[in-house]
């Protein structure tokens, strides 16, 4: 098992990408804290779930766009478990206006949840990670962040920001034995992707942009974040990775 005797936090993990993550890290062996803002029974169905694989597990409601909550979410982590391993933030929002429709208070909703959050969570998980002298941070970007996307201005400029943010924190925690990495999906098929896409625009993104012919699914995603989550990701920080269906063939 690949991340055995790790404690792996996956922000937003109550539903969609970030709950199959925690699947798939606890299946590889990590003890996990599971993090949700409102759907608590989903959060303790995921929890029941990664204790059923023998992992121990901690749910903790936070909104990650709030330092007290984070300090909060970050603190009841390293009370249980006395370290923080990996830090996979995933919470996040995609929604659709077009450009000259956004107003101030959803531009800065947007930064808060898709940009800040990381910068928060981050810094927060370093302490327990600088002490350790080990840990690894995977942010789940978006090819938005990359090549843009229609109607989605905030979103692809908070999703830019992560990727540079990527690139930057990796470069100065890299002497303290930390790795920061991003993953930038595609169309991933949660619940939220698809009521937030009109179904004629999936069809010709599908049909005429991704190679692949199709959406991509969470469990797309996990078998890459995983791996950077790993040892075997140790020499690689600072990047970022398409998982798109060949979208951008970057
Ligand atoms: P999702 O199904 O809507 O799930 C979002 C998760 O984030 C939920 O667990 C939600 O928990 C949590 N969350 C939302 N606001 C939060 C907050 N303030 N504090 C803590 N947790 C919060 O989303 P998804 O489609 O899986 O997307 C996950 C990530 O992948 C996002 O960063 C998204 O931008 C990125 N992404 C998604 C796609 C896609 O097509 N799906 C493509 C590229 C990138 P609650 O329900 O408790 O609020």
């Amino acid at each position: 098992m690949r991340l055995a005797g790790k404690v792996a936090l996956v922000t937003g993990s109550s539903r969609g990408i970030g709950r199959e993550i925690a699947m798939a890290m606890a299946r590889e062996g990590a003890d996990i804290v599971i993090n949700y803002s409102r759907s608590k029974d989903a959060a303790e169905a995921a929890a029941e779930e990664i204790k059923q694989l023998g992992r121990q597990v901690l749910a903790v409601q936070a909104s990650v766009t709030e330092r007290s909550q984070v300090e909060h979410l970050i603190g009841c982590a390293v009370e249980k478990f006395g370290r923080l391993d990996v830090l996979v933030n995933n919470a996040g929002g995609f929604p659709i206006k077009p450009f000259a429709m956004v107003t101030d208070d959803e531009w800065d909703e947007v930064m808060a949840l898709d940009l800040k959050s990381v910068f928060l969570c981050s810094q927060i998980a370093l302490v327990p990670m600088r002490g350790q002298r080990s840990g690894t941070i995977v942010n789940i970007a978006s090819v938005s962040g990359l090549v843009g996307a229609v109607s989605m201005v905030p979103y692809a400029a908070a999703k830019g920001g992560v990727i540079a943010f990527t690139k930057a924190l990796a470069r100065e925690i890299a002497p303290m034995g930390i790795t920061v990495n991003a993953v930038a999906p595609g169309i991933i098929e949660t619940d939220t992707a698809l009521d937030v896409f009109p179904e004629t625009a999936l069809k010709a993104y599908t049909t005429y942009q991704v190679p692949l012919g199709r959406l991509g699914s969470p469990a797309d995603v996990v078998g890459l974040t995983v791996f950077l989550a790993s040892a075997e990701a140790g020499y690689i920080t600072g990047q970022v990775y398409a998982v798109d269906g060949g979208y951008t063939m970057q």
